[in-house]
């Protein structure tokens, strides 16, 4: 077989068990993928060694008759999942050097399940940006162009290594963690699918945490039953995150029946948005009608409390992200600053931090410290709490009345020009995510499935949201809208 880096999951499994290829081979394929890859960035700790002895093993287990559901199945993982003996720096420089001495929960079920890591993925700085643009590694680049302009575009982020990985076909699939849409804005930025599943689905122990109560693991793939095989790898209860919900995780591929007969999808009137490209208007009312055609229901529903998300989620995630990277202190992990003679305890703490941390992660200690702090809690932080117990009200309304799923844009635009942002006031990033933090805030399952291209070819992405712990109907119902839009656009290649 050629091409190897270029199947799915679902595809690469079967050619496995049917003995068409070997692990070997598909992980010397992506690894020769990535080694041409290098103007992307998206790959920036490479574990070639850790990949082929994987990839050997599950060759063993195949031949055996004993293969787990990714046995032998090259992805790539995502920095800020804690990797035993390997990089894992969050892409901060306060990290730098640090290789933990235990795996993270997620990439051990993978690695248990018979995944092959190829190595970490780039992202931004402590997964807080949605342009890979604040990663201490620089930034990661998007495969796609503008037609025949050869300006570079972020492959969105915060998990833009991930997205541009998978779109470039240098692993099958990539972990990514999503906190107000991280992994559902690269996904539709680079024409793949991304799930950020219910809060509690995925074990958070082991990956660095940026907003606690907000952030989730997923699975970035090629198509919506790659997806599904995957998520079934990462989740599950962990008595190691108290957060981890102890609830049984079905086979969610077998739910993928692509019938979708009398489901209830809603369209929230408030997702439109003053001044939304025509484009993404169209793309939605075209995914409303596939649905349709499918069978479902359209019906219009109300989410009121949404324009308060985005203010709510940037006091909210901030104020987490304050007190979560108080750890960073120059004692513990990584990297300290270099000291002037007569430093004390609190020299070092400023100097380590001030070095360490870059502007944009800097920008969101602040922040949250100033909306905890005695005189502000009330006003900022407990004022955001009570909207988003309102937001999450929102939706438990409208699924009690019988939605099934709710249809949205997956992103405001396609995929900006690097750098094109990142001078604007930093509120202009932050709108990036307008339809997807209320997700997080509501703690439910949220998929982007590409959907269509803009006038300048850039894929564009549709989000559904499904109702808490049902990640299989929602899968169903993304492969039912998958099979509709007939997304088969990859990029050309130039790197
Ligand atoms: N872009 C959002 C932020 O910067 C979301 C990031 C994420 O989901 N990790 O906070």
């Amino acid at each position: 077989m050629s091409d190897l880096n270029k199947l799915g999951l679902a595809e690469a499994r079967d050619a496995l068990r049917k003995g068409e290829t070997t692990s070997v081979e598909l992980t010397e394929a992506c690894l020769k993928a990535i080694d041409a890859a290098d103007a992307l960035n998206a790959f920036v700790h490479k574990t070639p060694e850790i990949a082929l002895e994987r990839a050997k093993a599950a060759d063993e287990r195949i031949k055996a008759g004993d293969a787990p559901a990714m046995c032998g199945l090259p992805i790539g993982i995502k920095d800020l999942f804690c990797t035993k003996g390997v990089p894992s720096q969050a892409a901060s420089r306060i990290l730098e050097g640090f290789k933990p001495e235990y795996e993270s929960t997620v990439s051990q079920q993978l690695a248990d399940a018979g995944a092959v890591m190829l190595g970490k993925l780039n992202m931004d700085e402590f997964a807080m940006g949605s342009s890979n643009e604040t990663s201490v590694y620089g930034n990661a680049v998007s495969p796609w162009r503008r037609g025949n302009d050869d300006t570079q575009l972020t492959p969105g982020g915060s998990s833009g290594g991930s997205a541009a990985a998978v779109a470039a076909d240098l692993c099958l699939a990539a972990t990514g963690t999503d906190t107000g849409g991280s992994i559902r804005q690269p996904a539709a930025f680079t024409g793949i699918t991304g799930i950020k599943p219910t809060y509690g689905r995925c074990s958070r122990w082991g990956i660095v945490a940026f907003a606690s109560s907000l952030d989730q693991a997923g699975p970035m793939t090629k198509n919506v039953r790659d997806a599904a095989i995957m998520l079934e790898a990462m989740c599950g209860h962990d008595p190691k995150d108290s957060t981890s919900a102890d609830i049984p995780v079905p086979n969610f591929e077998a739910m993928l029946t692509g019938d979708i007969k009398g489901k209830k999808i809603g369209i929230p009137k408030e997702y439109r948005m003053d001044g939304m490209p025509a484009e993404i208007e169209k793309l939605w009312a075209d995914g409303a009608e596939m649905l349709r055609d499918a069978g479902a229901e359209i019906v219009d529903i109300s989410l009121p409390h949404t324009k308060y998300a985005l203010p709510a989620y940037y006091v909210i995630a901030p104020a987490e992200a304050s007190s979560n990277l108080a750890r960073y202190d120059g004692v513990r992990y990584g990297r300290r600053a270099q000291l002037a003679q007569g430093d004390g305890i609190t020299e070092m703490y400023e100097k380590t931090r001030a070095e360490g941390f870059g502007h944009e992660v800097q920008r969101r200690v602040m922040v949250g410290t100033y909306v905890l702090s005695a005189g502000f809690y009330d006003a900022y932080y407990n004022r955001a709490r009570k909207v988003r117990t309102l937001i999450k009200k929102d939706f438990e309304d409208v699924f009690a009345a019988g939605v099934d799923a709710i249809l949205t844009p997956a992103t405001p635009s396609a995929a900006f020009g690097l750098g094109e942002m990142t001078e604007a006031d930093p509120v202009q990033m932050y709108l990036n995510d307008v339809f997807t933090v209320t997700v997080n805030l509501a703690g439910l399952p949220g998929i982007s499935v590409p959907a269509g291209l803009d006038k300048q070819g850039l894929p564009l992405g549709l989000q559904l949201i499904g109702r808490p712990w049902e990640e299989g109907d929602l899968l169903n119902t993304a492969y039912a809208l998958e099979n509709a839009a007939g997304f088969v656009a990859k990029p050309g290649k130039w790197w």
